[in-house]
């Protein structure tokens, strides 16, 4: 800390402690509301996915941006090293990111279950429904402007829209009063590469609803 905010801080303490104020440090907490969830997710064991799983995934980025991502599910090497879209998913994410301008570090990217699904099949809805406090608590506390759903989980989870991303991607909609643009997931890109222009599409038009 430098010298005058030392002093400005000291004189601040002489002063409480003038007032009557003797444990002045006893109702600050000493962790933000993300730190506790976050160890929250780490140690949890809500539904059946905590067995198998290497490392929860919690999310990355930062926890200030506009922008959100929401994917699916943790796969192998997100598993392995507690981070999203690390993998051929990942990749393809990044590239898709690189094309639109936009920075990862300054987004948010998570997954609507925290924990691996054995041999990556889909998540059930018990264990979508047991992990989704924490994407809440992620959306409340980042209070993103956008959220982009990749994917067909993400999409029904998130706006409980049941025709497939098909019929929705690319369609604006509102989520408590936040703007959400469905999208095909990267892995189904990684499949059909004929379909990353659309989702740089879809990504770009998210930016600009940004502003
Ligand atoms: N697929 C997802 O939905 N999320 C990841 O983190 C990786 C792959
Ligand atoms: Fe908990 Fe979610 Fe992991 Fe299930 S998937 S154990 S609810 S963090």
């Amino acid at each position: 800390m430098e010298d005058y905010k030392r002093d400005k801080l000291k004189e601040a303490l002489i002063f409480l402690k003038y007032l009557g104020f003797k444990e002045v440090y006893k109702n600050i907490p000493d962790t933000s509301p993300m730190e506790d969830l976050i160890e929250e997710v780490k140690t949890c064991t809500k539904c059946e996915l905590h067995r198998n799983r290497t490392n929860a995934v919690f999310g990355d980025g930062s926890f200030e941006a506009d922008l959100m991502l929401i994917g699916e599910a943790p796969g192998e090497m997100e598993d392995e090293l507690g981070t999203p879209f690390v993998g051929a998913a990942g990749r393809e994410l990044d590239i898709i990111l690189e094309l639109a301008g936009i920075d990862r570090k300054e987004i948010f990217i998570t997954n609507v279950v925290k924990c691996r699904p054995p041999g990556n099949r889909n998540p059930k809805t018990d264990e979508i429904a047991a992990c989704n406090r924490y994407l809440k608590e992620q959306i409340k506390i980042i209070d993103p402007k956008v959220i982009i759903l990749l994917g067909n989980v993400a999409l029904y989870l998130v706006t409980g829209v049941m025709s497939g991303i098909t019929k929705s991607r690319g369609q604006k909609m509102e989520y408590f009063s936040r703007i959400v643009i469905p999208s095909f997931h990267p892995a189904y890109v990684v499949r059909n590469p004929e379909s990353r222009e659309t989702v740089v599409k879809d990504f770009k038009e998210a930016l600009r609803s940004i502003k």
